[in-house]
């Protein structure tokens, strides 16, 4: 026999991925010019120019069983050192090199600290919408999830988050800029957020965590992203290189636990536990020296601003209503038909591969993903305007 739980989450399809399945047999029969996939989120644009020189410069500078050999679990000790050099540099937060944890993309960094953080009845609280992996990963972890709705413009309801706090809280999980809304949480905000969690940690007796999932970070377009550990100590940073260097594939990011955080030795050495019995010792090593040197760098962020801009203007226009997003790649719109997934179906006939946004822990929007060619989004146009036709919009 097998892991049942197992076998129902791999046979369990992924919306966004059938979706972009679908795309794939569409384009063999109508042609790829002739569908408008915005299902996924895999950057568009290329990795800056030094991914390729670092790599070549590596391969010709480092033997090639030092390059490609094991490092330390936890991470290559000059890349641990450079990622907490910039982290005190760049934010002002004294970080130390013992406190940086190499992962495979956030994915593995949220899976090690959701492992390393649950106990029995503990209860991760997420704003949604949200990323849908994150209840898979909790539930994994042996977490509860407690989902708390944002505001109208997604942003945190201090008043429903403080409503749904409790003695089983152990972490409040923070995605900004955010997936799916393109929100990016202000310094008021965080203030906000940091003084009703301090205040309900004393009452409570205990820390209740932030974790800051970050792959987004450095896609903003204007917005500042204040550093969370610098205004709240127990902070646990989930980062990703695989979006703002263009990356995804490469599998790489990594866990700062804040040094002020309390506790966080303890919890570094949970850290590492968890990756050791996840399985997620030894990142990359070769991506863990190249994003070394690449540090708060980013790929052409201003071609996905234009796409945002392109594909706001246009949709409302039209008669779609949508938050301008700040940050990410996403554009979150309102449905018009009530059933976001009836009203995607809809988009179909018009070649449009959009996703209903109920696996993102709310009703009635869909997410677009702006991380897609320009020119399609030129070619998509006229298909989103005969799509509000039909809705009745305009
Ligand atoms: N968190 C959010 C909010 C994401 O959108 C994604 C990927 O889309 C991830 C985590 C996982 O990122 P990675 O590819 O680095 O594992």
């Amino acid at each position: 026999m097998l892991n049942k739980k197992m076998q129902k989450l791999g046979e369990e399809r992924s919306v966004i991925r059938e979706i972009f399945e679908y795309g794939n047999q569409r384009a063999k029969q109508i042609g790829r010019e002739n569908v408008y996939d915005f299902s996924l989120g895999n950057p568009s644009v290329p990795a800056p120019d030094g991914v390729r020189q670092e790599i070549e410069h590596l391969l010709r500078e480092l033997p090639s069983e030092k390059l490609h050999g094991y490092t330390s679990a936890a991470g290559a000790p000059e890349v641990r050192q450079a990622v907490s050099d910039y982290i005190t540099a760049t934010f002002g937060v004294p970080m130390r090199p013992e406190l940086i944890y190499m992962t495979c993309g956030a994915a593995a960094s949220l899976t090690v600290t959701f492992h390393a953080l649950a106990e029995e009845g503990d209860e991760f609280i997420v704003l949604t919408p949200c990323f849908p992996e994150y209840n898979v990963f909790i539930k994994q972890a042996g977490g509860k999830v407690v989902p708390v709705c944002t505001d109208s413009n997604f942003h945190i309801d201090i008043p429903a988050l403080a409503a749904a706090i409790n003695e089983h809280t152990k972490a409040v999980l923070v995605n900004s800029p955010n997936n799916p809304t393109g929100a990016v949480y202000g310094e008021e905000e965080l203030k906000a957020l940091a003084s009703l969690l301090t205040e309900k940690s004393k009452q409570y007796k205990k820390p209740i965590y932030i974790i800051a999932d970050e792959p987004y970070r450095e896609l903003t377009y204007g917005a500042k992203v204040p550093y969370i550990p610098a205004l709240y100590p127990s902070t646990i940073v989930c980062y990703s290189f695989s979006k703002s260097l263009s990356l995804a594939g490469e599998r790489i990011g990594y866990i700062a636990v804040a040094p002020a955080c309390e506790g966080s030795e303890e919890i570094f050495s949970a850290v590492c536990g968890a990756g050791r019995s996840l399985g997620y010792v030894c990142a990359p090593a070769l991506f863990q020296r190249v994003c070394a040197k690449l540090l708060g760098q980013s790929g052409d962020i201003h071609a996905y601003e234009r796409n945002r801009d392109l594909l706001y203007n246009a949709l409302t226009q039209a008669g779609f209503t949508c938050v301008l997003p700040q940050g990410a790649f996403y554009l979150f719109m309102q449905s018009p038909l009530e059933n976001a997934t009836a009203f995607c179906e809809m988009a179909k006939k018009h070649e449009l591969l959009l996703v209903p946004s109920d696996s993102f822990g709310i009703k009635g929007y869909v997410r677009i993903s702006t991380c897609v060619d320009y020119e399609m989004i030129k070619r998509s146009l006229p298909a989103f305007s005969a799509l509000a036709k039909e809705c009745g919009l305009k």
